[in-house]
């Protein structure tokens, strides 16, 4: 999830989306793993319906957040799908939006 920064327009304002201003929402999403990914197993779950996932958290991040500067600690090996997930795309924009405004860890989740 991370990439090359994205200017968006925003109630008639240009704002930059960038990963480095953003508290891995998109890492609370739920990861489903391909059988190519090769994430360490401890990382890893099911789910109820027997899909292999990335494990999340009690606040649910994705459990390879760096809980301290909110990035992937398995850059290099993380699943297929966090490939895909470009910063500043439609699903980025998404889940910027319906998270705005919400806590984490009793912190306001930074949001520009
Ligand atoms: S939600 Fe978007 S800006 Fe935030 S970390 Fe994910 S890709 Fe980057
Ligand atoms: S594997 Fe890395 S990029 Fe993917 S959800 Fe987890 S922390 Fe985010």
């Amino acid at each position: 999830m991370k990439g090359v920064p994205h200017r968006e327009d925003r109630e008639g304002m240009e704002r930059e989306v960038s990963c480095a201003r953003c508290d891995a929402i998109c890492c609370r999403l739920t990861v489903v793993l391909d059988p190519e990914d090769q994430v360490p197993g401890h990382l890893t779950t099911r789910t109820e319906r027997g899909l292999a996932v990335m494990a999340r958290d009690e606040d649910g991040w994705c459990v390879a957040v760096d809980p301290l500067r909110m990035c992937c600690t398995i850059y290099g090996q993380r699943p297929a799908v966090c490939r895909k997930f470009s910063m500043g795309g439609p699903y980025c924009r998404e889940i910027r939006a319906t998270h705005h405004g919400q806590l984490r860890r009793g912190i306001p989740l930074t949001m520009y």
